[in-house]
């Protein structure tokens, strides 16, 4: 486990409960998608219906969940959590369907994840609120259609662009999820020190901001290990030279990136000489899977703009130099 990782760890999961936002106006950030979202269920209020189906695409620990359980919050409506690689048969789609209460909010975490049948199952069912139910195989197999009290459905995919558009066409409202810019995220870390009854300074929460990848989650967690350093360490007072002391310990630096990270900027700075090389050279050098190189590590330097997928290979942009305090070979400073 990762502590800069995006998706929960049990611990997350223990105490996420507590930290999650409870309403709109709770919520922090995302101000366009909290605004549509707003006019949306405020519509859907006024008029006694229920709320259209609405698609949510983002990183993971940007909010998704707690969106979904806010709209069933704001409907006063109940919500069921599940997620699309929990429903391999449609059959497994059908009794949960079948089950939903009248305005139920549905939602189904990686929902590109769904087997094709039971996409197929949801189409009809998110436009005509119906299922076939297949009884029975082969030539005696008979359809039995099943009426369905009209239901929320809430999707999340880390894409939009991974769902089949006949799905992506049936939500009637989609939002994209950006990730966090550091007054937001300190926003986040404030709230939270709050609930969780943890003393932190401006220059402490700025300092956790920094290192938490524009995410949420990682954010609350970054604080809990902060927390505990700064209460065996010092007096329990988070500030900016406790965050650093602590986030040390961890080995996640000023800017977010841990052990991993760090070694394959550093091979490819160190032995390459900044690229371009291979993944795969690149990926030996480190002691690593190259997949474990390529989706666990990359996405995030690229988006920091410290590294580069080039046609030739992986390249090190001027930034990363400057970030390990590396002079560049003369021939690419020049
Ligand atoms: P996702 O479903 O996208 O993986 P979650 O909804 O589970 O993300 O959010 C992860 C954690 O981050 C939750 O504990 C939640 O409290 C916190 N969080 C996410 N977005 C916000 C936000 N906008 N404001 C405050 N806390 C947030």
């Amino acid at each position: 486990e990762r502590l800069v990782g995006a998706v929960a760890d049990g611990e997350d999961q223990a105490v996420e409960a507590a930290l999650r936002p409870k309403d709109l106006g709770e919520f922090i950030g995302q101000e366009k998608v909290r605004e549509q979202l707003d006019l949306v269920l405020r519509a859907a209020r006024a008029r006694g219906a229920t709320a259209d189906h609405v698609l949510l695409s983002g990183a993971p620990g940007l909010g998704k969940t707690t969106l979904s359980m806010i709209i069933a919050a704001e409907m006063e409506a109940p919500i069921r959590i599940t997620s699309g690689p929990a429903i391999q048969h449609a059959g497994d789609l059908a009794a949960i369907l079948s089950s939903l209460q009248e305005g139920e909010v549905l939602f189904l975490d990686e929902i590109h994840r769904m087997s094709r049948p039971a996409e197929e199952m949801l189409y009809m069912a998110m436009e005509d609120f119906r299922v076939d139910v297949v009884v029975g195989k082969g030539p005696g197999a008979t359809a039995i259609p099943l009426e369905l009290p009209p239901f929320t459905l809430v999707g999340a995919t880390t894409r939009a662009g991974l769902l089949p558009p006949p799905l992506r066409d049936r939500f009637g409202f989609t939002a994209h999820m950006e990730f966090y810019g550091p007054a937001e995220l300190e926003r986040v870390i404030h709230r939270s020190a709050g609930l969780l009854d943890v003393e932190i300074d401006p220059t402490g929460a700025a300092e956790i901001a920094g290192r938490s990848r524009g995410t949420p989650r990682i954010a609350n967690r970054l604080l809990r290990r902060v927390r505990d350093y700064a209460q065996v360490k010092a007096d329990g007072l988070i500030t900016q030279e406790i965050a650093e002391a602590a986030l040390a310990v961890y080995e996640v630096d000023a800017r977010g990136l841990d052990r991993l990270d760090r070694g394959v900027l550093e091979a490819l700075l160190k032995l390459f000489g900044g690229g371009p090389v291979g993944l795969s050279t690149l990926a030996v050098a480190v002691g690593e899977e190259r997949e474990t190189v390529e989706e666990v590590a990359e996405p995030f330097l690229v988006r920091e703009g410290l590294l580069a997928r080039t046609p030739r290979g992986r390249v090190a942009t001027p930034a990363a130099w400057a970030h390990l305090g590396l002079t560049p070979p003369r021939s690419q400073s020049s």
